[in-house]
């Protein structure tokens, strides 16, 4: 069997004008914004107009455990959305958009894969409307004004040592993550120690992710800390007046960009977050927009459920008062048997013993998923060429075993038509009534929040602080910080804080070694070890392969 790549099945599809995907879902054209034929961006003072209509069902796709393997998060997202479709359903994805750093890094493009993609992926995957520029433009914005105070005297007593606000640029570039600035002499700005982030890390992402309209992300912007006095008192973005020119920059960033799937769905495309550091998820604004013109709206939450389906539910649903209807939680015979204990190359052959092993990790994000937060849950079996039937049949039967809800999907093969099993049982479980909660009070204390979530998600005994993580934790807390959700940045590859870990591993604790505010998107960040914010290009990066040709045609984006 030939094996087309991604690139190839979503050239060889013809879409169709955007103004027509837009037309269908019910939105005039007053509102379209269009950026070529086949993207734009919807105005949101449609969401004015339809403020009293009632939302769509909200799902929520996840996965288990990632590992090198792949687990398929976007593609069942997309293949889910036009499963849906092709049962009558009127249907709309609400996805993250992709940044460059991975583009041409390690990972290629991230518009779905095979039979289920969203177009124009070159597009989406390449400058797309330009939401990444205004946001990296915002960010260094903020950055230029905050050294330029410091240059022209520095009245707010700002310690240069205790700056904690970077620039970035969408690119994975090691080169900048350590420099020293501001040299040349007196007139050249004041020398420091430096770094840069890669956008998507950038606390602008976060904010432009989670502001409900544009006067909330101006409420965002300015309460950011930039660092601290010599003092110790927290510098905001509005001591340095920066709201009101970050905002007007990023004022068209914030409206969601309306796209169609392969087969010819709409996918809202808006904003990605880091899911370390951040919280994972494409925006409110686009989570919203779609609710209120689809009645099913599919959305994916970066990493596994420990991580992705947490923030989605205890930072993003809680802000946005978000009722989820239920979750998809996808999961691969490959990644299964790496969690058995296969090694990375022989993931190709079948091993139904280790398939067997491997399903603790599953089970427990599951559990999660029903007791912790309490929705109906589905496993979506994302195949892959290599799995065998009897390999796709152990999962199947040991889900049924268990009183699990399980569905093969094959939409990376054969797009909606593939979906249709999933589709049929998440509409389903949508019907199902259900006591959404959340995992912790966010009333609670940093360190009694921060326990909830290691036991009830991590299956952790407990947390640590290190001492200083202790006195920050204390200094937030007096600063009155106490009271926000916490986005917890730990490894995406096991439920503890050691990605050696594999499977659903139990008696261990979790070390907190550092606690950041983000004051504008509103959460405490609470790392576990050092998080890469700005990510390097592999030995050979996947820019290497990808080109243009005379005809403006691009290859090699996966
Ligand atoms: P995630 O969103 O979980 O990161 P993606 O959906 O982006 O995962 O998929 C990652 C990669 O794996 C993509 O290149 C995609 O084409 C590939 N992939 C996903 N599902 C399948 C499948 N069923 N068979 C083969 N390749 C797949
Ligand atoms: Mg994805």
């Amino acid at each position: 069997m030939e094996i087309k790549s991604d690139i190839q099945i979503a050239q060889e599809n013809t879409p169709e004008k955007i103004n027509v995907i837009a037309d269908r879902l019910g939105i005039s054209d007053d509102y379209v914004e269009n950026y070529g034929k086949f993207k734009a961006k919807i105005d949101y003072n449609i969401l004015r107009e339809k403020a009293g209509q009632p939302d769509g069902k909200l799902i929520l796709v996840t996965a288990i455990t990632p590992t090198p393997a792949g687990e398929g998060k976007t593609t069942t997202s997309v293949g889910l959305t036009d499963g849906l479709n092709r049962i009558g359903k009127k249907a709309v994805a609400a996805l993250r958009e992709p940044s460059l750093g991975p583009v041409f890094g390690i990972k290629g493009g991230a518009a779905g894969g095979g039979y289920a993609q969203v177009v124009p992926m070159e597009d989406i995957n390449l400058h797309f409307t330009g939401d990444m520029h205004a946001i990296g433009a915002a960010n260094n914005l903020l950055a230029a004004m905050l050294d330029n105070h410091i240059q022209q005297g520095n009245a707010l007593g700002i310690d240069p040592k205790k700056i904690t606000w970077k620039r970035c640029v969408d690119m994975n570039d090691r080169q900048l993550r350590h420099i020293v600035d501001g040299l040349g002499g007196r007139m050249q700005g004041v020398p420091r120690e430096d770094g840069y982030d890669i956008t998507v890390a950038s606390e602008i992402m976060a904010i432009l992710c989670l502001a409900s309209d544009i006067d909330d992300l101006k409420a965002r912007i300015a309460r950011i800390v930039v660092g601290y006095t010599y003092d110790n008192r927290p510098v905001t973005a509005a001591d340095l007046k920066a709201q009101g020119a970050m905002t007007a920059l990023l004022k068209d960033a914030l409206k969601p960009n309306l796209v169609q799937t392969l087969e010819h769905n709409p996918a809202f495309i808006h904003g990605g977050p880091f899911a370390n550091i951040a919280h994972g998820c494409n925006s409110v604004m686009a989570t919203r927009m779609a609710l209120k013109f689809g009645d099913y709206v599919v959305t994916e939450a970066g990493f596994a459920a420990d991580l992705g389906a947490e923030k989605f539910f205890d930072i993003k649903c809680r802000m946005a008062g978000l009722h989820p209807s239920a979750v998809v939680l996808v999961a691969t015979v490959r990644a299964l048997k790496y969690h058995g204990g296969v090694a990375k190359a022989d993931l190709n052959e079948e091993n139904l013993e280790a398939l067997e092993k491997g399903m603790p990790n599953l089970l427990q994000h599951l559990r999660n998923m029903k007791e912790v937060y309490k929705l109906p849950v589905v496993v979506a079996i994302n195949a892959f060429p290599t799995d065998t039937k009897a390999e796709l049949d152990l999962v199947e039967a040991k889900c049924r075993e268990l009183g699990v809800n399980v569905a093969l999907s094959e939409v990376w093969a054969k797009g909606g038509e593939g979906g249709v099993a999933l589709a049929e049982e998440v509409v389903r479980l949508c019907e199902e009534p259900n006591d959404f909660s959340f995992s912790y009070d966010v009333n609670d204390s940093i360190e009694e929040k921060l326990n909830d979530i290691a036991k009830k998600i991590y299956h952790a005994d407990g947390v640590d602080f290190t001492p200083g993580a202790k006195k920050q934790m204390k200094e937030l807390t007096e600063l009155g910080f106490g009271a926000t959700p916490i986005c917890v940045a730990k490894t995406q590859y096991s439920f503890s804080d050691n990605p050696k870990l594999l499977g659903a591993p139990s008696g261990f604790r979790i070390t907190i070694r550092n606690l950041k505010i983000s004051a504008g998107a509103g959460f405490i960040v609470a790392l576990t070890g050092d998080i890469m914010t700005m990510p390097g290009l592999p030995k050979v990066p996947a820019a290497e392969k990808i080109d243009v040709d005379s005809t403006g045609r691009i290859s090699g984006l996966f």
